[in-house]
């Protein structure tokens, strides 16, 4: 873990622009964490629509691998109400692997009122919101919570095991912006082939019939569209 005031000085700066109560709770976070010897920092505040329409473009009309599924507007960053943090080493390197700190410092979060990415759907293990109980189409008409909102607080036991029981550690891996199917080879395959449980033996990065068969049955689990290939939906699921 990094040192404190490195920590911080450098959340800062991403926490301009973002709602008083939502930059003092991710002050707060970063504190609580550092006492449990989990340094983190946050790495993403506010972002202005033109911001979040330039992200967008990246593996769109922009050359680059997609970092975005949210257009100018349609992220909870576009309104200061959302941050994102990641884990820091000591010599200050930010570790993007969600594994038993990562899920408390979210457990932490959720105990104070965040709404976790780590527990939605398309995971998203860095990101933490609040939006005062307004939705994005409110915020999107125009509505915002006053300066002064206030979440409410729970008990951090009460949400920690149940994360720790629903998340495996895993790395965060970025979609490489092409569907991967049946004649596939390479590391992503590897991964795709460790995510649905095939053995370390059976890991060959060859996407064959059983790779397949594999990959149906973990978007079935998923509830995803059951196709035996690997688009970004089926992708961020397992990452
Ligand atoms: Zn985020």
């Amino acid at each position: 873990m990094g040192d404190f005031k490195y920590l911080m000085d450098r959340s800062e700066k991403e926490l301009v622009g973002v709602h008083a109560t939502v930059a003092e709770k991710a002050r707060e976070l970063i504190k609580k964490a550092y006492d449990e010897g989990i340094g983190i920092a946050i790495t993403q505040g506010f972002r202005s629509f033109a911001e979040q329409n330039a992200l967008y473009a990246i593996g769109r009309t922009v050359k680059g691998t997609k970092v975005t599924n949210a257009k100018g507007g349609q992220s909870i960053h576009n309104y200061g109400l959302a941050v994102d943090f990641c884990i820091f080493d000591d010599k200050k390197q930010p570790q993007w692997t969600v594994n038993k700190d990562w899920k408390r410092v979210c457990a932490i979060a959720e105990s104070m009122g965040f709404e976790i990415g780590l527990k939605w759907r398309f995971v998203d293990p860095p990101h933490l919101q609040m939006t005062f109980g307004l939705t994005l189409s409110q915020l999107q008409a125009g509505k915002r919570p006053p300066t002064s909102a206030k979440v409410e607080v729970k008990p951090v036991s009460n949400v920690v095991k149940a994360l720790q029981e629903s998340y495996e550690d895993r790395p965060i891996v970025p979609y490489p912006n092409k569907v991967i199917k049946l004649g596939a080879r390479g590391k992503d395959v590897e991964r795709i082939q460790r995510a649905v449980g095939l053995t370390e033996k059976q890991v060959d990065g060859i996407f064959g019939k059983q790779t397949e068969q594999k990959v149906k049955e973990y978007q079935k689990k998923h509830k995803l569209a059951v196709d035996g290939k690997v688009g970004s939906n089926t992708w961020n699921m397992m990452f």
